[in-house]
């Protein structure tokens, strides 16, 4: 179907276009042709009769006329271009009475329709194309001739046009042969050409049929480097994306899995323990106080899966208002330090003594804050430490969470914040907490910069505007 449509399209655009130029092109050339060698033919007839019949003139005047009439016999029937050429004398009657011999175009059936011209003309000369009755085309022109008492009244010559047709015939075919050349290469070159888009056009619809069915192996050969090979490389890095995402999910789905069976597997564990249990109100409480925290960290995780379908479907809404950043901050590192001291992590935060406010939601904002530090302990080992910051630096808060983990390699960092993305699956996580915090900041005008060195740290710069300059860019919007 395609196929058909780009050559119908081609033929139609280009191929018809190309047909109609060239026809006109001949027809033109044909008539301008035909126009130039008969006005040839034209004038070279009328010179010469000028000159017979200013000769004839100038020889009348001095010779008695039945003198006259012989000299003109003679120099008719000796006319030198009398092989190409018929020359007549014709008399005062319209009749042919003398014609040059050995050559004859005329018989006495034939009209004269130059000579009738020629009678009424100003400058005493007619023409005439046609065909005699013999049907040999020729071209006629009649010169009145004014000599007193003379037999004769006019002269006429008369050529034939056949070998001037031939001359225009052979030239308008060359110019048709020549035409007809230039069609077969346009169509030739056009039809190659078609082909060499209809063809990848065509594996580019089998391939992308293919990754539609759920091939994402699928991959198109690039065969040129214009835009057909632009459009391969596009589908090929669309397969690309697709079954790289296609990888994420599933591992997302695994890891979410392994998150979720994790905590579940310890409440069983204690729940069926504090079944046996009767009276020992120790591990009582320390069953109680394990189910708590893994019941925590289950909704937790809950809570960050819808967040992310609600950022998903643009659902995601903040709740903003003037808030005090500190105290949010506050409460996360208060949140994180009885864990970290656990897995023997030092956490310092060099709490300043205050900040300017800023607008925004506390409760998600406090939840980045929990994600970041969350993360640096996470991804830091027994005896590391992570360092907690928050400055004003001109109308933005910066907090810095700087840890000295496991780091992240140059070449996965600046897919840390894509959703599903994990650098590393030796720890616990899902790897969509940097994309629902950086959707976070981005939706409080701030920004999440993550610098890291493998096996040295990682620092990540929060920036966030200060209410001030929030309100003062909201002016500006307006
Ligand atoms: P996860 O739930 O897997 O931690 P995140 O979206 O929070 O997901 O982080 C994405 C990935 O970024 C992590 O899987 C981890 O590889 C890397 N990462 C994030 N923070 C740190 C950090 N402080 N140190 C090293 N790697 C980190």
């Amino acid at each position: 179907m395609a196929i058909k449509s780009i050559a119908q399209r081609w033929f139609i655009n280009s191929f018809t276009v190309v047909l109609v130029i060239l026809v006109t092109i001949v027809a033109a050339s044909g008539v301008l042709i035909h126009n130039f060698y008969y006005s040839a033919v034209r004038q070279a007839l009328k010179a010469r009769a000028s000159t017979v019949s200013s000769m004839m003139m100038r020889y009348s005047s001095g010779i008695v006329s039945s003198n006259f009439y012989s000299e003109m016999r003679n120099y008719i029937e000796s006319f030198p271009d009398k092989d190409y050429m018929e020359l007549m004398a014709v008399d005062p009657y319209g009749s042919v009475s003398i014609t040059s011999s050995g050559f004859s175009y005329t018989d006495k059936r034939d009209r004269m329709p130059d000579y009738n011209e020629a009678l009424i003309s100003a400058d005493g000369i007619g023409f005439y194309v046609g065909e005699l009755s013999n049907g040999q085309k020729i071209m006629a022109v009649t010169q009145i001739v004014n000599i007193v008492n003379s037999e004769f009244s006019a002269m006429r010559f008369v050529v034939s046009l056949e070998t001037v047709d031939q001359v225009i015939f052979t030239l308008v075919m060359g110019i048709a042969g020549i035409s007809l050349a230039v069609l077969a290469l346009v169509l030739v070159s056009g039809l190659l050409f078609v082909r060499s888009i209809v063809r990848p056009v065509r594996e580019i619809g089998t391939a992308a049929r293919q990754i539609a069915r759920g091939d994402l192996k699928s991959r198109i050969v690039k065969v040129s480097e214009d835009e057909i090979g632009e459009l391969c490389e596009t589908i090929n890095s669309m397969a690309d994306e697709l079954e790289n995402s296609e990888r994420l999910k599933n591992e997302f789905i695994s890891s979410v899995s392994h998150e979720l069976r994790t905590p579940l597997t310890a409440i069983k564990g204690w729940a069926e323990t504090l079944m046996t249990v009767e009276d020992d109100p120790p591990t009582l409480k320390k069953g109680m106080r394990v189910i708590t925290a893994e019941t925590e960290r289950l909704s937790g995780m809950v809570e960050e899966l819808l967040d992310f379908s609600r950022i998903q479907d643009g659902r995601l809404r903040m709740n903003f208002q003037k808030m005090d950043i500190l105290a949010e901050l506050g409460e996360a590192v208060l949140i994180y330090t009885e864990k970290a001291r656990q897995e023997d992590i030092d956490v310092t935060y060099n709490e300043p003594e205050m900040l300017p406010f800023v607008y925004g939601d506390k409760n998600r904002l406090r939840q980045v804050f929990i994600n970041v530090i969350d993360n640096a302990i996470k991804y830091s080992d027994p005896g590391g430490s992570v360092k907690i910051d928050a400055f004003q630096r001109g109308d933005s808060i910066l907090i810095t969470v700087a840890d000295s983990g496991i780091g992240i390699d140059p070449e996965d960092l600046p897919k840390i914040k894509t959703k599903f993305f994990k650098a590393n699956y030796s720890r616990r996580g899902s790897g969509i907490g940097l994309a629902v915090a950086d959707e976070i900041i981005s939706m409080h005008k701030g920004s999440i910069e993550i610098e890291s060195t493998p096996g040295v740290g990682t620092t990540v710069i929060l920036t966030i505007p200060t209410e001030e300059s929030a309100e003062t860019a909201e002016g500006r919007g307006q």
